[in-house]
C-alpha cells in the first residue's frame, strides 16, 4: 500500500519521490510505503489552505455544520474497515478501534460540527461612558495540527474538527508510524464536500514534514500532542514568530487507591487504565499508590486479573492486548523492565517479550506490574507509555499527595475512595489538568482537557478548542 499526501483535495506524491516503509506491529512486516515529504510539499499544502481561507472562514456555520456532521457519519458507515486500518497500523486489538479510536473521531466531528453554532462572542456596555464593546472571534488562517501513534485518528482528529469547523485552514501531519486512517480520512473529507484545501494532509517524519510545519512563517498557530521534549523543541522553534501554540505532551499518571473505595469497581478500572491500548495512552494510571490496610490484597488479586489478560493478534476477538507500536517502542519499554530491576524493583507479574504463534516477529510484551520501594525511582518517574506499571503502599493522604505530585508531568490523575472531605481536598491539590474520582477516561467532550507541568500547555475540548483556534478582537463603538 503506498500513501500519498493529500493536498488541495487531490492525491499526490511526494514531490521528491522519497517514501519511507510503514511496519504492520502485529507481525513485524513491512506492509506500505509513506511519502518522505519536505518543506515543499508542506509549502504545497500551505498555498492550497491559504487560497481555501477567503471562502471556507465566510461559509456559514449552518453549512459547515452540515460537512462536518456528514464527516461523521461517513466515518460512523465505514467502522468497519478503519477499525481494521487502524489496528493493523498501530497493533491495537481491532475490538477497541471498534469501540474507541473511530467512533471518537466521528463523534469529534459531530461535536465540534454542533459546538461552532453556539459558540457566542461576549458583549459588554460601559456604562456611563456612552460605548458598547463587542468581541469578534476570527478564524487564526492556516493552522498546523501534529499528532502522535497511539489513538491516531481519535487525536488527529480532535484538531482537525475545532480548527475546521472555526472557519480555519489546515495543515496536517499525523504520526509516520501510524498514517494509514489520516489517508484514509481524506477520501472521506472529499465524499463529505469539505472544499479543496480546507484540510491538507502531509506525512512524513517529525524532524522533516513536521519541523517544516512548525518553522512556517505563515502557519501562525500549532496544535501539537506528543511527546514532552518534541513539545518543548516546538516551543522553542515557535517562540521567535508568535505562533499560538497549544501543547498536549506526556504524563506519568498516579492512580490513588484508599480502603473505602468501592473495590470491585476500582480493581477492573484499575487493569484497564493500566492496560488500555497496550498503556500507550497518555491518560494511563502507571504509578499506583495503594493504602496499606488493603495492599497485600490488591497486589494479589490486581496480579491475579493481570495475569489473566490475553496478548494475542490484534485481529483475535479474545485478544486484550495488542502489540506495541514499533520495534524500537518495544525495547524502550523493555529497557525499563531492566532499569526496575537495577532499582530494587520487584517484577510481579509480566516482564517479558512475548512469542505469538504464526506472528513470531510483532511487538508483543507481557502485561507488567512492578513493587518499587522508593517513588523516586527512573520507572516511576520517567514516562514509560508501554504495558507497565508500579505499585507501592501509603499510610497517609498528605504521604500520598506528596509522592502524587513529586514528578515532573501533572496530565491526569485518579482517586478512590467515598469519603467527601478526602475527595475534596485532594482534589484541589492534585497537581494535573484532568481528576477522575471513581473512574478512569470518562471523557465529556465539552469539557477542558490538558496537563500543567511538564504535561503541557493550554487546553482543548469544548469552547477551549474554539478559543484556541480563533482570534478574540474587541471593538469599542461609542455612541
Ligand atoms: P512524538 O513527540 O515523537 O511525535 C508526535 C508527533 O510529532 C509525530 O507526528 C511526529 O512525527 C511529530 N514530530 C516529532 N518531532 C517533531 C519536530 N521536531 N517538529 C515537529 N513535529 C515533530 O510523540 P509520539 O512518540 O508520537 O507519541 C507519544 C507521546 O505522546 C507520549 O509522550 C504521550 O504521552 C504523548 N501523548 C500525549 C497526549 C496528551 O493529550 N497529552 C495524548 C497522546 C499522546
Amino acid at each position: 500500500m503506498k500513501i500519498k499526501n493529500y493536498i488541495n483535495g487531490q492525491f499526490s506524491p511526494p514531490i521528491s519521490d522519497e517514501w519511507i516503509d510503514n511496519y504492520c506491529p502485529a507481525n513485524g512486516e513491512v506492509y506500505g510505503q509513506i511519502p518522505n515529504s519536505s518543506t515543499k510539499d508542506v509549502e504545497e499544502a500551505y498555498k492550497a489552505a491559504k487560497e481555501a481561507f477567503p471562502a471556507w472562514s465566510n461559509t456559514t456555520l449552518e453549512k459547515r455544520n452540515r460537512i462536518l456532521i456528514k464527516i461523521s457519519e461517513l466515518l460512523e458507515d465505514n467502522l468497519q474497515d478503519f477499525a481494521e486500518a487502524e489496528s493493523k497500523d498501530n497493533g491495537k486489538p481491532i475490538s477497541l478501534a471498534k469501540a474507541v479510536d473511530i467512533p471518537r473521531a466521528a463523534s469529534n466531528f459531530r461535536f465540534f460540527g454542533n459546538a461552532i453554532t453556539q459558540f457566542a462572542s461576549e458583549s459588554h456596555e460601559s456604562i456611563g461612558q456612552n460605548a458598547i464593546n463587542y468581541t469578534l472571534r476570527q478564524p487564526i488562517g492556516v493552522v498546523g495540527c501534529i499528532s502522535p501513534w497511539n489513538l491516531p485518528l481519535y487525536l488527529f482528529t480532535w484538531k482537525i474538527a475545532p480548527a475546521i469547523a472555526a472557519g480555519n485552514c489546515v495543515v496536517a501531519k499525523p504520526s509516520e508510524v501510524t498514517p494509514i486512517t489520516a489517508y484514509l480520512l481524506g477520501e472521506i473529507c472529499k465524499a463529505a464536500g469539505l472544499p479543496n484545501g480546507v484540510l491538507n494532509i502531509v506525512h512524513g517524519l517529525g524532524t522533516t514534514t513536521g519541523q517544516a510545519i512548525v518553522e512556517h512563517p505563515d502557519i501562525k498557530a500549532i496544535s501539537f500532542t506528543g511527546g514532552t521534549a518534541t513539545g518543548a523543541y516546538i516551543a522553542k522553534v515557535a517562540a521567535p514568530m508568535f505562533k499560538k501554540l497549544s501543547l498536549e505532551l506526556g504524563g506519568k499518571n498516579p492512580n490513588i487507591i484508599f480502603a473505602d473505595c468501592d473495590y470491585q469497581d476500582m480493581l477492573e478500572t484499575t487493569v484497564r487504565s493500566s492496560f488500555s491500548n497496550q498503556g500507550q495512552i497518555c491518560l494511563c494510571g502507571s504509578r499506583i499508590f495503594v493504602e496499606a490496610s488493603i495492599y497485600d490484597k490488591f497486589k494479589a488479586d490486581f496480579v491475579q486479573k493481570v495475569k489473566g489478560l490475553k496478548v494475542g493478534h490484534p485481529s483475535e476477538a479474545t485478544t486484550n492486548i495488542g502489540a506495541l507500536v514499533s520495534k524500537p517502542h518495544l525495547e524502550k519499554v523493555m529497557q525499563y523492565i531492566d532499569i526496575a530491576k537495577e532499582e530494587d524493583g520487584i517484577v510481579l507479574c509480566g516482564g517479558k517479550r512475548v512469542t505469538v504463534t504464526d506472528y513470531e516477529n510483532g511487538y508483543y510484551l507481557e502485561p507488567t506490574i512492578i513493587e518499587i520501594q522508593n517513588d523516586q525511582c527512573s520507572v516511576n518517574q520517567e514516562e514509560i507509555f508501554g504495558p507497565v506499571v508500579t505499585i507501592m503502599p501509603f499510610k497517609t493522604e498528605d504521604e500520598v499527595l506528596e509522592m502524587a505530585n513529586k514528578v515532573k508531568y501533572g496530565l491526569s490523575a485518579t482517586l478512590w475512595t467515598n469519603n467527601l472531605k478526602r475527595t475534596m481536598n485532594m482534589s484541589n491539590q492534585l497537581q494535573a489538568g484532568i481528576i477522575w474520582i471513581n473512574t478512569w477516561m470518562l471523557r465529556d467532550l465539552r469539557t477542558p482537557f490538558g496537563g500543567v507541568k511538564a504535561s503541557g500547555v493550554g487546553r482543548e475540548g469544548g469552547f477551549e478548542a474554539l478559543r484556541f483556534f480563533t482570534e478574540a478582537k474587541n471593538v469599542c463603538i461609542k455612541y
